[in-house]
C-alpha cells in the first residue's frame, strides 16, 4: 500500500498557503468554503490558528460553508490534531485556518476528512475543480446552513491526551513549554499540567504578531526556551509550531534535540511495546529503520508530506499490518492508537511517559543513540524529470528507491535527490552514520547535478 503524489494546482502538502491579503484572500477562502460545502454535506467544524488574518479568512471559510448548505460549529482557536479529533468524533468534515510554521505574513487552509485525516490528493484535486470551473452549488435560502460557536470542545481533545498515559505519570517533573503565541498556548501546558507537570512557560500568551519567534520552532527560535530550561532545572523543554501538529524539544542541558533523533528516541520507547510498521518519508534518517530493526519492525518509505504518511498508515492498517508509529523528521509525529495525524500534543505527553520510564536525563538518551551525519542542499533545477532520469542511468546498478525523486541507498549511507512540488530546485539530501562518508558521497553526486 503506497500513496503516490499527484499534481495538485493550489493545495501544497498540508493545504492551500500563501500571504495574506495577497495570494491568501478572503475570495479564495470563500471559494474554498463553497467547494467543501458542495463535497461534504452535513455539519463541518472550522477552527483556526492564532495569525491576525485568521478572523477575515475564518469568517469567509463559514460564509461559503453556509451559503452551499451545510450547518457550522466554530471551535475557535485551536491545534491542527484538536480540530481532527473533534472531527472524527463529532462532525462531518473540518477545516482550519492555519499557515502552520510559516511566518505570520501567511496563512492558508487545511481541509479535514470526516476520519480526521488531512484531504488526500485525489479529493483535493476534485475541490480544486470546483473552485476552478466554478461548479460549487449553493442553495436557496430555506436551506442555508446554521451556525454555532463550540469553543469549549477543545476540553475533549486536551482530556484525552492528557490521559493517554497512567494518571500522574508527570509528578513533580518540571516541563518548559513554549506553545510560541500559537494554537498550543490553549492546550499543551493545560495538558502537561494534567499529567502531574509543573510547567513553566514563554511565548504563551496567544498573540498573532508572535512576538516572541516566528511560529517555526527553530535552534535559534528558541533559545529563550533553552534558557529558561537551563534557569529553571527543567527536565526538557518543548515547543510547538504555529498550529501544534508538531512538538520539538530541548534536552535538561539546554541543547535542542534534532527532529531526526527526537523521532528515534520516541520509535524506541513505542516500538518497545508495540511491534509493527513505521511509516515515514523518503527524506527521514536511516537512524529510524536502526531503532524499528532492534524491536523487530520495519519501516514503510512514503513520499514526502504528511498526508502520505498518515494515508499509508491506514492503507496498511486496512490490510491487516499492524502499524505501529509514523512520523517525519520535523518534528511531527503520528501516533495511530490515538490518532493517525501529527500531533503535537501527543508528542509532549509521550515525552513525559518515556522520560518517567528512563532512569536517564534526556541528554542522556539523545547522546546514546547512533551517530548520523547530514547533508541537505537545495539547488537550481529547471528540469528537474531530466535531472532524476539522468541520475537513474548514472546509478542504474545500485539500490534506487523512486518512491519520491530518487533515493540511492547503500550499505553505509544513502542520498535523495527530489524535486520541490513549488519551486525551480531539487532538494539533495545525504546521509551516513560517518561524517566522512557522507561528504564522499555528497562530492560523488553533485557533479551529476551540477555538470
Ligand atoms: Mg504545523
Amino acid at each position: 500500500m503506497e500513496e503516490k503524489k499527484l499534481e495538485k494546482k493550489l493545495f501544497g502538502t498540508n493545504g492551500v498557503r500563501g500571504v495574506a491579503g495577497k495570494e491568501m484572500t478572503p475570495a479564495l477562502v470563500l471559494s474554498i468554503g463553497m467547494a467543501l460545502g458542495s463535497m461534504r454535506q452535513g455539519t463541518i467544524a472550522v477552527g483556526r490558528d492564532t495569525r491576525t488574518s485568521g478572523p477575515a479568512l475564518i469568517s469567509a471559510l463559514k460564509a461559503g460553508l453556509l451559503a452551499a448548505g451545510c450547518d457550522v460549529v466554530d471551535l475557535g482557536i485551536l491545534p491542527t490534531p484538536a480540530l481532527q479529533y473533534l472531527v472524527r468524533a463529532h462532525f462531518d468534515a473540518g477545516a482550519v485556518v492555519t499557515a502552520s510554521h510559516n511566518p505570520p505574513e501567511y496563512n492558508g487552509v487545511k481541509v479535514v476528512e470526516p476520519d480526521g485525516t488531512e484531504m488526500g490528493d485525489e479529493q483535493s484535486i476534485v475541490l480544486e475543480d470546483h473552485i476552478f470551473k466554478g461548479t460549487s452549488h449553493l442553495v436557496p435560502w430555506d436551506r442555508v446552513g446554521r451556525e454555532h460557536t463550540a469553543p469549549h470542545m477543545v476540553e475533549e481533545y486536551i482530556k484525552t491526551v492528557a490521559g493517554a498515559y497512567a494518571q500522574g505519570i508527570g509528578n513533580g517533573v518540571l516541563v518548559a513549554a513554549d506553545p510560541g503565541c500559537g494554537a498550543a498556548a490553549w492546550t499543551s501546558p493545560e495538558i502537561l499540567t494534567r499529567m502531574g507537570c509543573r510547567v513553566v512557560s514563554i511565548n504563551s500568551q496567544m498573540d498573532g504578531t508572535f512576538p516572541g519567534r516566528l511560529p517555526e520552532p527553530s535552534p535559534e527560535g528558541l533559545a529563550p526556551l533553552a534558557d529558561l530550561v537551563k534557569a529553571t532545572g527543567a527536565r526538557f523543554g518543548v515547543a510547538n509550531d504555529g498550529d501544534a501538529d508538531r512538538a520539538v524539544f530541548i534536552d535538561e542541558r539546554g541543547r535542542f534535540i534534532e527532529e531526526n533523533r527526537q523521532f528515534g528516541l520516541i520509535a524506541d520507547f513505542i516500538c518497545r511495546q508495540q511491534r509493527g510498521v513505521v511509516v515515514t518519508p523518503v527524506s527521514t534518517s536511516r537512524l529510524i529503520e536502526v531503532i524499528a530493526h532492534r524491536h523487530g519492525c520495519r519501516v514503510v518509505y512514503t513520499p514526502v508530506g504528511s498526508i502520505y504518511v498518515a494515508r499509508t498508515m491506514i492503507g496498511l492498517s486496512q490490510e491487516g499490518t499492524a502499524v505501529a508509529f509514523g512520523g517525519e523528521g520535523n518534528g511531527g509525529l503520528i501516533f495511530p492508537r490515538h490518532q493517525l495525524c501529527r500531533d503535537g500534543g501527543m508528542t509532549a505527553a509521550t515525552m513525559v511517559a518515556l522520560l518517567a520510564e528512563a532512569s536517564q536525563p534526556l541528554s542522556s538518551l539523545v547522546d546514546a543513540l547512533p551517530p548520523f551525519f547530514m547533508i541537505k542542499e537545495k539547488i537550481r533545477e529547471r528540469d528537474a524529470p531530466g535531472l532524476i532520469s539522468r541520475l537513474k542511468k548514472a546509478y542504474a546498478g545500485e539500490s534506487l528507491d523512486l518512491t519520491d525523486g530518487i533515493r540511492i541507498n547503500r550499505e553505509d549511507s544513502w542520498a535523495l535527490v527530489r524535486p520541490s512540488g513549488t519551486e525551480p530546485l531539487v532538494r539533495v539530501m545525504v546521509e551516513s552514520a560517518s561524517e566522512t562518508r557522507a561528504k564522499a558521497f555528497y562530492d560523488e553526486l553533485i557533479p551529476h547535478i551540477k555538470p
